[in-house]
């Protein structure tokens, strides 16, 4: 994926979540408080809005360590504005899991379905480290880390980019709805006890979401 590639899932992704946002504030209302729709919205609007700023400007977004755009540079924008304009749990674990996953990826100018599996074991990394969450806790991470044990499998078995990002996408689907028997022992969720069980965890949803979108782009790219 070049960094355009990567720009096309961003803006592809804010257009998702602003359409989902009614299902993910939904979700949120039956667990927690009801604005992980508003907040994934927000955060990526914002990030669109520095991607339009940028072009109109004609100086590029996303410039890596040596000034010039670059992947890592890209992730790294999105991160940084996730966790400036995004409020709750879902910002700062989210900004966090972009900028990871930029240093994972901090040389190089075009990931590989290697790179893009670095890059989702560094963010899954900083989302555990920063919640103090692990699987099986009805989280993001519920939906994530299948995902990476997919994509991982499918790079072993020699795929291509598109089907390792595809069989990550299938994963966090199956993942998030997986997170609806589960008992959440954190975030606001856990506040509920075992009344958090029958719900779809939202940031799950929306982590499926995301990756979704990152395989959509990659299958047209
Ligand atoms: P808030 O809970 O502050 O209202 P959001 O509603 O935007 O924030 O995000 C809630 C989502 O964040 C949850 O559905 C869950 O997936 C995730 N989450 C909350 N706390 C944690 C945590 N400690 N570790 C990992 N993920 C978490
Ligand atoms: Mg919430």
């Amino acid at each position: 994926m070049t960094i355009d590639d990567l720009e096309a899932w961003l803006r592809l992704a804010a257009d998702r979540l602003h359409e989902s946002a009614g299902r993910l504030t939904q979700l949120d209302q039956a667990i927690g408080d009801g604005d992980h729709g508003t907040n994934m919205d927000r955060g990526f609007s914002a990030i669109v809005a520095k991607l339009d700023a940028a072009r109109e400007a004609a100086t590029p977004a996303g410039l890596g360590a040596d000034g010039s755009p670059d992947p890592a540079g890209l992730l790294r924008l999105a991160g940084k504005t996730l966790i400036s304009t995004v409020g709750g749990a879902a910002g700062p674990l989210y900004g966090t899991a972009f900028l990871r996953a930029a240093n994972a990826v901090a040389t190089r100018s075009e990931l590989s379905a290697e790179d893009a599996v670095a890059a989702l074991d560094a963010a899954i990394a900083g989302i555990a480290g920063l919640g103090k969450a692990t699987v099986g806790e009805k989280t993001m991470l519920d939906a994530l880390n299948p995902a990476l044990e997919a994509a991982r499998a499918a790079v072993a078995n020699g795929e291509d980019g598109p089907a390792v990002l595809a069989a990550a996408a299938d994963a966090a689907e199956a993942g998030a709805t997986a997170t609806i028997p589960m008992l959440a022992t954190k975030g606001r969720a856990s506040y509920l006890g075992e009344r958090s069980i029958g719900h779809q965890d939202p940031g799950a949803t929306s982590s499926a979401l995301l990756l979704r979108a990152l395989a959509d782009c990659s299958g047209a790219g």
